[in-house]
C-alpha cells in the first residue's frame, strides 16, 4: 500500500507536552499537505511534567527543519545558547575535580589529536597533561559566559544547544501546530477503546465525546495510557543500572551575567543540574530515594542553593527510568516519557524525541504500515535508548567519590552493560580508542571525543610512573600553543547576554 493512503489517516495525538507538541509539528509538517488529519488531545487539569529544560544540538535541527528562526522562539521561550555541561565533583581524583563535556565545533579538529596523543600517553602512565578542558573551546567559551555564535568573520562551525522555559516552549510549538493545522482538544481522556483486533479505535474523554482515529499517538508522559496501559508493552526498567527515580526542583534568580553551560554538580545521593534561563536559573536534585527521603533531598537542595530559609517552594518529582520493548506496535507509537526516559543527566530526553518522530516518519514514508518497517524501526529506537544509557551509566561507574553508600554502590556496580565493558577495556588496555571502536563496530550516539572527554574527564588513568620510551611524548603537544590557539578562537565570541540581545534586536 502507497505511503500516501496511509499519510491520509487521521491520526491522534495524546499529550500536549513538548513531545506531542513536537511530535504534531513534525506530523503536520511532514504530511499536512498529504492530507493528514492531525488532532492532539491534552488535559490541562493533568498538566505537563513541567521540566526538560536542556536540550542537546538535535533541537537546533527540528527548528531549522521547521523554518523557525532563532530570533523568533527563543526570546518567546526565556532560551539561551548552551555549549555543553560541566560536571563538578564527580570525581575525586586530584586536577579531575570538575571536567566540561562540550558539543563539538570545527575547531576541535585542530586540537583533539593533541589531546588523544597525550590522553593516550597518559593512559601508559606519562606524566603530561591530559585534562580536557583546556583543548576545547567549548570549555574556554562557558568558562568566560560566551555564547556559542562566532562573529561573521569567523568561518568554523560550532554545534550548539539550548536551554529554555519547557511551558513557553510547548506554548509555542502549540502555535505552531495549530496555525498549520492540528486540531487542539483540550480534554481528559477517561477511556480507550479497542476494536476486535486488539488496535485502538477510540479515546472517550471524560465529557463523554469519542475520538476516532487510525493511528495513535500516545505522548502521555509516565502515565503511558495508550501503549503501556492499554496496549500492555512490556517496560523495561535500567534501574539495575541507574539508581536515581526522583527529582526536586526549585528555581533561583539569574546572575547580571548568563552563564552558556548547564551545570551538573554531585550531591550525596545524586546530582544537581543549574540550566540559566534569561529569566530565572531552573534547579534540580536527581536522587535515588532508595538512600535518600524527599525531605533530606529538598533540604539538601535548598542548602547547596543557599536556599534553606527561603519560601520559594520545591516542587517534588517520581521519574521512571528504562524503556518500552516496543515504541510502535499496532496502531499506535509512543513519544517522549511514554516511550521511556534516561535519567537527564546529559538532556537527551527530547534528542530521543527528535530521533522517534522523524524515524517514524522516514520508515511510514519508505514502507507504510507495514510490519517490516515497523520491527526495524523498533529495533533503531531501542538501540539509541541504549546507546545513550551506557554513556550515561560511564558517569556513576566512573565516579570515585566514596562519602554515601550511593556514591560506593555506583562505583562498585558490576551492571556494566557490554558495550561499555568493551569501551572501558580499550581505554584500560591503552589501544587506540577512536580506532577501536570503528574496528569492533562499537556503535555508540556519542563520539570518540565524547569519550575521550568523559574517561579523561574524571581522570580515569593509572597512577603516572617512569615509562621507557616517555621521551617520544616530550614536547609532541605543546600546551601553551594550545592555549593560545583556544584563546585566539575565543576572541570570535561575544558574551551570552550579548548574544541574546542580538536576537531581540
Ligand atoms: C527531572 C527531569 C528532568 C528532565 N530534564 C530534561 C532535560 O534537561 N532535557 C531533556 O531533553 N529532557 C529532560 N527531561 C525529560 C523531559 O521533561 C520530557 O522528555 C519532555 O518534557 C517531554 O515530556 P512528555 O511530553 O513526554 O510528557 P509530559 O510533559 O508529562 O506531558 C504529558 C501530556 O499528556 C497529557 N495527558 C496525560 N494523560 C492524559 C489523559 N488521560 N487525557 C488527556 N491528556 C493526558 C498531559 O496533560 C500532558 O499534556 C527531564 C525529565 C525529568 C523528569
Amino acid at each position: 500500500m502507497s505511503a500516501d493512503k496511509h499519510n491520509k489517516q487521521r491520526i491522534v495525538i495524546l499529550g500536549g507536552g513538548t513531545a506531542g507538541w513536537i511530535t504534531a509539528n513534525a506530523l503536520i509538517d511532514a504530511w499536512g499537505e498529504k492530507g493528514a488529519d492531525i488532532s492532539l488531545i491534552e488535559s490541562p487539569a493533568i498538566g505537563t511534567v513541567g521540566v526538560g529544560e536542556g536540550s542537546t544540538p538535535r533541537l537546533k535541527i527540528f527548528f531549522d527543519e521547521l523554518g523557525i528562526e532563532e530570533a523568533e522562539w527563543m526570546p518567546r521561550c526565556n532560551a539561551t545558547y548552551k555549549n555543553g555541561i560541566s560536571f563538578v565533583d564527580w570525581s575525586t581524583r586530584p586536577g579531575f575535580g570538575r571536567y566540561f563535556h562540550p558539543f563539538t565545533s570545527q575547531v576541535d579538529q585542530h586540537t583533539k589529536t593533541a589531546f588523544y596523543l597525550n590522553a593516550y600517553a597518559r593512559r601508559l602512565g606519562v606524566d603530561v597533561h591530559a585534562h580536557p578542558d583546556r583543548f576545547f573551546l567549548g570549555a574556554r567559551l562557558s568558562e568566560n559566559h560566551q555564547g556559542p555564535k562566532p562573529d561573521e568573520n569567523f568561518p568554523f562551525l560550532v554545534e550548539y544547544g539550548y536551554h529554555f522555559d519547557a511551558h513557553l516552549v510547548g506554548e509555542f510549538l502549540q502555535e505552531k501546530a495549530t496555525a498549520r493545522g492540528v486540531k487542539h482538544v483540550a480534554a481528559q481522556v477517561a477511556d480507550v477503546n479497542q476494536s476486535p483486533d486488539g488496535d485502538i479505535a477510540s479515546l472517550l474523554t471524560d465529557d463523554g465525546v469519542t475520538i476516532e482515529g487510525d493511528f495513535f499517538v500516545d505522548c502521555s508522559g509516565f502515565r503511558a495510557t495508550l501503549m503501556q496501559k492499554t496496549l500492555q508493552v512490556p517496560f523495561r526498567s535500567f534501574a539495575e543500572n541507574l539508581f536515581n527515580d526522583s527529582a526536586v526542583v526549585l528555581p533561583t534568580e539569574q546572575r547580571s551575567e548568563i552563564g552558556s553551560q548547564t551545570v551538573s554538580t554531585a550531591l550525596k545521593h545524586g546530582w544537581a543540574w543549574e540550566i540559566p534561563l534569561t529569566q530565572r536559573i531552573g534547579n534540580g536534585y536527581v536522587y535515588a530515594s532508595s538512600f535518600c527521603s524527599d525531605f533530606d533531598a529538598e533540604t539538601e537542595l535548598r542548602t547547596h542553593l543557599g536556599l534553606l530559609d527561603s519560601d520559594v517552594e520545591a516542587r517534588h518529582l517520581k521519574m521512571k527510568v528504562g524503556r518500552v520493548e516496543k515504541h510502535w506496535e499496532r496502531n499506535c507509537l509512543a513519544i517522549g516519557l511514554s516511550q521511556g526516559f534516561i535519567e537527564p543527566l546529559e538532556a537527551t530526553a527530547l534528542n530521543l524525541v527528535c530521533n522517534t518522530v522523524y524515524d517514524f516518519i522516514e520508515t511510514v514514508d519508505r514502507t507504510g504500515f507495514a510490519d517490516e518497517g515497523r520491527n526495524g524501526f523498533n529495533d533503531r529506537i531501542n538501540e539509541s535508548f541504549e546507546k545513550v544509557r551506557d554513556y550515561i551509566v560511564a558517569h556513576y561507574i566512573m565516579n570515585t567519590r566514596d562519602d554515601t553508600d550511593y556514591w560506593r554502590q555506583n562505583g562498585a556496580n558490576t551492571n556494566v552493560p557490554d558495550r561499555l565493558q568493551q569501551i572501558l577495556q580499550i581505554w584500560k588496555s591503552g589501544q587506540n580508542l577512536s580506532q577501536e571502536m570503528e574496528k569492533q563496530q562499537i556503535q555508540s550516539t556519542y563520539t570518540a571525543m565524547s569519550w575521550h572527554c568523559l574517561l579523561a574527564g574524571y581522570g580515569f588513568y593509572p597512577e603516572t610512573r617512569d615509562v621507557q620510551g616517555a621521551e617520544q611524548f616530550a614536547g609532541k603537544v605543546d600546551m601553551a600553543e594550545i592555549d593560545e590557539f583556544v584563546r585566539r578562537c575565543a576572541m570570535n565570541f561575544r558574551s551570552q547576554n550579548e548574544q541574546l540581545q542580538m536576537l531581540r534586536a
